[in-house]
């Protein structure tokens, strides 16, 4: 039997391949493809001549069976997708579990996905997530998948088309209150950047920028249910005060994260200084 190799290959820049995949890619009898010609880049890049044939969501099944029959005959394939891990928002999830089922040794190559960079490079809490990948496209579906998830403390990893973003980030505003969101675009690629911020900043700075590439979103996760210490928010508001925003501001933004009074926060600063 051959053995299925699942690659991860590059989200955008191309030496971000490891030894391994280009080794691998130019050992395997076949390379099962989301788009040919897009990976032919990649295999050109490192001057891998090899045979591939596409596997994607319109030829899924058909490529399935043919696939598993040519592993049980001996040869080794490489599964791609057009960027990033196969399976991660991306066809592949059922032929690896075809693959197992047979019995057929599969074996990970990996490398990039998109949504692990967005998370890191974001600074918020990386120790517990949810990845959901692409939300629903339809307004109505997509708020009532919103409400669901608006309990959750983890942080909330989405991938999102630049045309449908703003409206996700309103409905987050309006629906989960005004968050700490990172916006990750274009990552590995010329234009990459990563615009973090509350909601309703990174809105603004959208709406004066209109986005484009491929992005991916980091939104923090609920805060507890606990009354936040009052002194701990003092201490962050004389924080940003110490970094030059004006008091004013340095309240009002405060009060609005943890949903307090601006004179509560105010009177307990003067006392702090006052003692
Ligand atoms: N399998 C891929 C992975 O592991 O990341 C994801 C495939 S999914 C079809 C493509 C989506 O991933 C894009 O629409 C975007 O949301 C995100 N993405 C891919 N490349 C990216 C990049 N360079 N920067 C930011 N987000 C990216």
């Amino acid at each position: 039997m051959g053995t299925l190799y699942v690659c991860a290959t590059p989200i955008g820049n191309l030496e971000d391949a490891s030894y391994r995949l280009v080794r691998i890619l130019g050992e395997v009898d076949l390379i099962a493809c989301e788009d040919t010609r897009h990976t032919r880049i990649l295999l050109n890049h490192y001057g891998i001549k090899g045979a591939a044939i596409s596997y994607h969501q319109h030829n899924q099944k058909e490529r399935e069976e043919q696939l598993i029959s040519r592993l049980l005959a001996g040869d080794n394939i490489a599964l791609v997708s057009d960027a990033g891990t196969p399976g991660i928002s991306d066809p592949g999830r059922l032929l690896i579990s075809m693959a197992r089922e047979e019995g057929i040794r599969v074996e990970i190559i990996p490398g990039p996905s998109a949504f692990v960079a967005a998370l890191v490079l974001s600074g918020l809490d990386s120790q517990a997530f949810v990845f959901e990948g692409f939300l629903p496209a339809r307004s109505a579906q997509r708020r009532k998948h919103l409400e669901r998830l608006k309990g959750e403390m983890r942080t909330l990893v989405f991938y999102e088309s630049p045309h449908r973003l703003l409206a996700l980030l309103k409905d987050i505003n309006e629906l989960w209150g005004d968050r700490q969101v990172a916006v990750a675009r274009e990552l590995t690629k010329i234009y990459e950047e990563v615009k973090g911020g509350l909601v309703s900043e990174v809105i603004k700075h959208y709406e004066e920028h209109p986005p484009r590439g491929e992005i991916s979103i980091v939104v923090e996760g609920a805060r507890p249910d606990i009354p936040p210490d009052l002194e701990q928010v003092c201490h962050e508001v004389l924080d940003l005060m110490g970094k030059g925003v004006e008091k004013k501001q340095a309240l009002a933004q405060k009060a609005r994260e943890y949903g307090m009074k601006k004179s509560e926060i105010y009177n307990r600063i003067e006392q702090l200084l006052g003692s």
